[in-house]
Order: structure tokens, then C-alpha cells, then sequence
């Protein structure tokens, strides 16, 4: 059959079923005010939760290392694309999460993949949260270790199947706070869990960097959780860091596993430098700018106490990610839509990105909200829910 008829009828599939998806093409920088098609937008979708990916500071370095060391880094890490940059960021994250080394990686997405693979396969086990994101679980999937999945947040699941598992390695993989629905894994726990286990702990701390803990360390520094409790530590820098690119950070021996094993590292261009020179500035301003947390926590609050003298049933979220539940696509996307058309851009969240039966809006605030848009937000929220 010819592709595009092979094709097409999956297509037609995904839009009755309200599951295709649709780009907005942005005309101004990532703001809480959006240019969407020339229409001007108040926006509560972006991960810039400190408001960072537009700061000028983060600009001004941006632009010096571009004159420097050009755009395009030319070449892997390995061969001749790892700059002084790089490399200058990889000590000052790993200072920064108080462990011996720290591993850039051009996306969160591949750290994911790039992490899992080299640390298991054949013959070992991989244990993950059911609600993990996408990169974890397709990590684990394609690690070719026995891939087990384990309920939300339930350690007597997670227990039960690691008590049964032979496996030589064992792997636990959790998101530190989960990307669709806001709340936290329970790492007082798991640490403890693990060791008992003779297991290995891996956390994708993508939401929790810049809005957990008080220097903005994310779910380590929130749990207080050392290099040795939890060895493997991964944060994204598209999200509260405001630039682009992850990384792994750990023992000198993770770290050099990593460089030596993983292919998702070795097999691609590094991040352009000058994305590393402005992440060194925006790890300045989101470990020392504590005002933008506490404006984060006061934005979240104010929402959280709006929505529910709405009647607007929330999550137990803690974090930024505020998602409001519907269930049904249809009354999902009928929602987002009624929103946009009074202003306002959220994101409509529906499978397989999360379970069916389980679609939501996913609100998401940053430092950069004012009161009054808060307050914009939930009168337009009232209107149309
Ligand atoms: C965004 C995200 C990733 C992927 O990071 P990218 O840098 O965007 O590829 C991985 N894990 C989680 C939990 C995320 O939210």
C-alpha cells in the first residue's frame, strides 16, 4: 500500500477519538504573555516555573559565548564538541547537588534513555513508578532488563515485586515530583527501601529543580537525600533552569560509566556552548534568587485556595503542576478551547500522554504570574468549568 494511505486512516482515528494534537506557533519570547497566530495570550502551560528563560541575564551570557565559541558545539563530547563551558557547568552543577561529578546531556529525553541503558540490561530488572514519564519508561523498555511497573506511589507494590525479583541489578526509576500530575514520590522512603533491596535508586528530578528545596536542589535537597541514598540524580534545564539540555549527577564511577557505556551520551552533538554559558547563569539566579520560589509558592497558594472556593476539585499538588481532572477528552478539550477563547492558555493533557479515562488540564504557574492574572485565571476558570 502507498504510505500516505497506510497512513491516514490512524490519523483519522486519533482525531475522532479527540486525541490529535494540534502546535501553537509562538511569536514572542516564553513569557506569562504569549503571542499565539498575532493574538495575545495570558499563559499558565510553560515548565519556566522561576521565570528564567527569558531573563536578560541569561540572554547576555547566551549571546557572549555565541560570540566566542559560535553556535553549533561541531561535534560529540567525545571527539572535539566538550567546551571549557560544558565542562565548567558540569562542576558547578554537581557542586550544586552536593555529589562528585555531574554529566550534560542534550536532553532530559536522552539522559533518560542514555542513564538506564548503560546502568542495565539482559539479566537485570528495572522497577518503575507506573506514572514515570515517557523517557523513563521507554528507557527501561528498550534496557532489555525485565521491565516491571508498579502502582502510583505505593511502596508495598513496589516491595512485593522487588522481594520476588532475581535479577542481578535492580533498578528503582521515579520522577521526584510527576510531570502530569504534580505530586511527589515518596523519597523519605525509598532510599531505605532500596538499600534493604539491594537495589539502585534513580530520580528524574525535571519538576523539582528550582521550586524544591531552599537553594532550589530539587527533591534531593527537599528530602535531604545524599549521593549515597540516592546515587543516580537527573534534572532537565528546560524547565525552571530556562535554557535546554539535562543531566546525570553522581559518584565519580557513575559519571565515567556514563562517558564509557551510554549511547544516548556518546552518539550525538553536544549542546551548543553558549546554551552551557547561560545555564551557569541561570544555576546563579535559581540557587540565589530565593524571592522567585517564594513568589512560586504564593502564585500556587493563591490558585489553590481560589480554586477550591470555586468548587474546582484539585489534585494534591504541592508543586507548581496544577492539574484539574475531567476525565473525558471531549469535556477537556471543550474546556481548553472555552479558555482560549476568553484568553487564556492552558494545557489540555489527554492519552496516551496519561492514562484513558484520566484527561485533565494541566495549569502550570511560574514566579513571573501576578496576582491579577491569578486572579484573571480563576474568574475565567469559574466562567467556563
Ligand atoms: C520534560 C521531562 C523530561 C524530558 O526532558 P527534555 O529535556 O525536555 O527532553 C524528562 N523527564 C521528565 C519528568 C520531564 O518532565
Amino acid at each position: 500500500m502507498n504510505i500516505d494511505s497506510a497512513l491516514r486512516p490512524y490519523l483519522k482515528a486519533r482525531e475522532r477519538a479527540n486525541l490529535y494534537r494540534h502546535r501553537k506557533t509562538l511569536q514572542s519570547p516564553q513569557s506569562t504573555e504569549l503571542v499565539v497566530d498575532g493574538k495575545p495570550y495570558l499563559a499558565f502551560s510553560s515548565n519556566d516555573y522561576l521565570g528564567l528563560a527569558n531573563h536578560p541575564d541569561v540572554i547576555g551570557a547566551f549571546v557572549r559565548a555565541a560570540k566566542k565559541y559560535g553556535v553549533g558545539s561541531g561535534a560529540s563530547h567525545l571527539v572535539c564538541g566538550h567546551s571549557a563551558e560544558h565542562h565548567a557547568l558540569e562542576e558547578e552543577l554537581a557542586d550544586f547537588c552536593g555529589r562528585e561529578r555531574a554529566l550534560l546531556f542534550s536532553s532530559g529525553y536522552m539522559a533518560n534513555l542514555g542513564a538506564i541503558n548503560a546502568l542495565v540490561g539482559k539479566g537485570d530488572a528495572v522497577f518503575e513508578d507506573k506514572l514515570n514519564h515517557a523517557s523513563l519508561l521507554d528507557g527501561g523498555l528498550l534496557s532489555g532488563a525485565r521491565f516491571q511497573r508498579f502502582l502510583h506511589n505505593d511502596l508495598s507494590s513496589l516491595s512485593a515485586k522487588l522481594k520476588k525479583s532475581e535479577a542481578e541489578r535492580k533498578l528503582i526509576v521515579v520522577d521526584g515530583v510527576f510531570s502530569m500530575d504534580g505530586d511527589t514520590a515518596p523519597l523519605d522512603k525509598l532510599p531505605a527501601l532500596a538499600e534493604q533491596n539491594n537495589s539502585w535508586l534513580m530520580v528524574d528530578d525535571a519538576h523539582g529543580f528550582g521550586c524544591l528545596g531552599k537553594n532550589g536542589g530539587g527533591s534531593a535537597e527537599h528530602f535531604g537525600l545524599s549521593q549515597h541514598q540516592l546515587p543516580i540524580l537527573m534534572g532537565t534545564l528546560g524547565k525552571a533552569f530556562g535554557t535546554s539540555g539535562a543531566f546525570i549527577t553522581g559518584s565519580e564511577a557513575l559519571i565515567e560509566t556514563l562517558i564509557q557505556f551510554s549511547r544516548a551520551y556518546i552518539y550525538t552533538t553536544a549542546l551548543p556552548p553558549a546554551v552551557a554559558a547561560a545555564t551557569r547563569v541561570s544555576l546563579k539566579l535559581l540557587q540565589g534568587e530565593h524571592w522567585r520560589r517564594q513568589q512560586l509558592q504564593k502564585n500556587i497558594q493563591q490558585f489553590r485556595s481560589g480554586a477550591e472556593s470555586l468548587g474546582v476539585t484539585l489534585l494534591n499538588s504541592a508543586t507548581p503542576i496544577q492539574p484539574v481532572l475531567f476525565g473525558s477528552e471531549a469535556k477537556t478539550m471543550q474546556v481548553a478551547q472555552a479558555l482560549e477563547a476568553r484568553g487564556i492558555l492552558v494545557g489540555a493533557i489527554r492519552p496516551p500522554t496519561v492514562a484513558v479515562g484520566s484527561s485533565r488540564l494541566r495549569i502550570t504557574f511560574s514566579a513571573q504570574h501576578t496576582d491579577q492574572q491569578i486572579c484573571q485565571l480563576l474568574n475565567v476558570l469559574a466562567d467556563v468549568v
